[in-house]
């Protein structure tokens, strides 16, 4: 994937309600985006709709996603899904460490833990880090530098270069409460930063990072042209098909 080219990510979360209503959003999408269209887009279904999900996106350039994976590649793990069967539905990428999740519980450590295994399973992570809330002396800044850090403890640069970073400040996710176009490019150029302390500056250049928070039609082109950011993780608004492609059609 040329990371020139934007990346859109559709988080269903857990909607909707029926495979019906499911098959029918997935076809709808696969439908406005037409094959040789820029961007990139994938959706990520809640993994009982994944199968069907896969069926209506087969025939288009649309790929999917899975919302998380569990430590374990099989056995006595009730409720959990396992990186090599979303990987067998279809999966290319999994979103790891979203809020919500670490709202329940998951730690840096466990998003270290499933992205390597997700590498390891030559799948790419999508990892979620952002800040609770901002305050007027920046200690949002050290907290994603920590979040940063601690991911960086694990990999090498050569897969660092291969995992998707997601900046989605907490307080911006299903709030409508969007971070400015200033924000999110003064965040790009910190995360970057930070990467090049961590690694060097190719490998800094070359991570894609998407933008996630309360994204929508109306404001998807500003966030995109001046927000220097490579693609965007949409929850809310990827849940009607003419929205989300409308957000993708404003990077172009
Ligand atoms: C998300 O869930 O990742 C997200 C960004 O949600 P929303 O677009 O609804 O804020």
């Amino acid at each position: 994937m040329k990371k020139t080219t934007p990346f859109i990510v559709g988080n269903w979360k857990l909607n909707p309600l029926t495979q019906k209503a499911a098959a029918e959003l997935a076809a709808g999408v696969a439908r406005r985006h037409k094959k040789t269209e820029a961007p990139y887009i994938a959706i990520a279904p809640s993994a009982v709709h994944m199968s069907e999900v896969s069926k209506k996106i087969k025939n288009s350039t649309v790929m999917l996603a899975a919302q998380s994976i569990s430590f374990y590649d099989g056995g006595a793990h009730t409720g959990e899904e396992s990186v090599g069967q979303v990987k067998d539905l279809g999966s290319e990428f999994i979103i790891v460490g979203h809020s919500e999740r670490r709202a329940g519980g998951v730690t840096d450590e466990d998003v270290n833990r499933k992205v390597a295994k997700i590498l390891r399973t030559n799948l790419v992570p999508i990892v979620c880090i952002g800040e609770r809330k901002r305050d007027e002396q920046g200690a949002f800044f050290t907290f994603v530098e920590e979040q940063l850090r601690s991911l960086a403890e694990q990999l090498s640069a050569a897969s660092m270069k291969k995992i998707v970073i997601a900046y989605e400040p907490i307080w911006a996710i299903g709030t409508g409460k969007t971070a400015t176009a200033e924000d999110v490019k003064e965040m790009q150029l910190f995360i970057e930063s930070v990467l090049t302390k961590l690694y060097n500056r190719p490998t800094a250049r070359s991570v894609r990072l998407l933008y996630g928070g309360s994204v929508k039609p109306h404001n998807a082109k500003e966030l995109h042209a001046d927000g220097g950011m490579n693609g965007f993780l949409v929850g809310g608004a990827s849940l009607k098909a003419e929205d989300f492609i409308a957000i993708a059609r404003a990077t172009e």
